[in-house]
């Protein structure tokens, strides 16, 4: 069974095709990144539509895929910004028409957890899903992945890009963040907000950028904003996995790339006698394989999406996805 998937919910329009074996035979991805400012949905939005026909095209060149050889085309039906849901979304459309397949609506939060667990081999995690937009601890309980936790404000990589935008390192904030905290020493002390397994970060970032103009050296800033934000994400995940009493915890999205926050994570799992799992760079941030995994879970389990209900969700919840292929994705 092969699928193609269309991921665009925000910043990244990406295509990716897999096997019912998870092989990842094609992911193809073009990250929109804005001159100045923040993302603006409808900027963004043109550019999956300029971009997305042609990423279709270099996945099936990529893979030698027939496209009716494909089974099912799997598309991001939410959460995300509306204009580049819609464009990705209509992409799929028009692709499951032109060749005559089934199409199926995944949620984008779920699919990061899907592909991890696919790719690295845990069973039945945690999962820390720490994204631009999004920030979660999500775990599979009663038939769905429910949030245990989740941010009350911005997401954690809108922390990071928000303010390396307002110190003037550019976009994206993450890695720019991570190169200068090498260089820092001194831990500034930082709001530390953490309310049951919920944290927020707007208050951090105000004071950051409030230090940051009052002279304090931009090293020590980067380094003591990773040291507190990665605490609180990796004591929040911990909280999850002694409530659940779950052994493994499994990173995704785009900040799972960041080696401070792995090696915490990590030392808190080996503390506790765990086990973290972390999946390939290309597969954390935001891609188009996640979302045909997903897809293709959903339909090998029978879930089926008519044309007229194939409307985007902005505000797709984890919870709500009936996850009635677990007993499948977990063979
Ligand atoms: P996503 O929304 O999952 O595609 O991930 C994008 C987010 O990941 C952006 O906010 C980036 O700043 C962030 N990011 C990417 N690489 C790193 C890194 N090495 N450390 C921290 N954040 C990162
Ligand atoms: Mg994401």
């Amino acid at each position: 069974m092969l699928c193609l998937g269309i991921e665009s919910t925000a910043h990244t329009v990406g295509v990716g095709i897999v096997d019912d074996k998870c092989r990842i035979l094609a992911n193809e991805s073009s990250v929109f990144s804005p001159l100045k400012g923040g993302i603006h949905p409808r900027e963004a939005a043109n550019h999956h539509a300029e971009n997305v026909v042609s990423l279709i095209r270099a996945a099936l060149l990529k893979s030698s895929v027939d496209p009716h050889d494909l089974d099912v085309i799997a598309f991001s039906m939410g959460p995300g910004l509306g204009p580049c849901l819609r464009t990705g979304a209509t992409a799929a459309r028009a692709l499951a028409l032109a060749v005559d397949k089934p199409l199926v609506g995944v949620n984008h939060c779920v699919a990061h957890l899907e592909i991890g667990r696919a790719t690295t081999g845990c069973g039945n995690p945690v999962l820390l899903y720490v994204s631009g937009g999004n920030t979660q601890v999500i775990a599979f309980a009663e038939g769905r992945y429910r949030v245990f936790g989740e941010t009350l404000d911005i997401g954690v990589g809108n922390l990071l890009d928000k303010f390396a935008r307002g110190v003037g390192l550019g976009f994206p904030g993450g890695p720019l963040v991570e190169r200068l905290a090498a260089e820092g020493s001194e831990l500034v002390a930082l709001p530390y907000s953490v309310k049951g397994m919920d944290v927020a970060f707007s208050g951090m970032l105000t004071a950051a950028l409030e230090l940051h103009k009052g002279g304090r050296i931009l090293g020590d800033l980067c380094y003591s904003i990773q040291e507190t934000v990665f605490a609180m994400l990796t004591e929040v995940s911990e909280r999850a996995m002694a409530h659940l009493g779950r052994n493994e915890i499994l990173l995704g999205g785009g900040v799972a790339c960041n080696e401070r926050l792995r090696s915490m994570v990590g030392r808190m799992a080996g503390d506790r006698g765990a086990k973290a799992f972390v999946p390939e760079a290309a597969l954390c941030v935001d891609n188009g394989a996640m979302i045909a995994w997903t897809g293709l879970l959903m339909h090998r389990s029978g879930s089926r999406l008519e044309i007229q209900d194939s409307l985007v969700n902005q505000r797709f919840r984890t919870d709500q996805v009936d996850v009635n292929w677990m007993a499948v994705g977990a063979q």
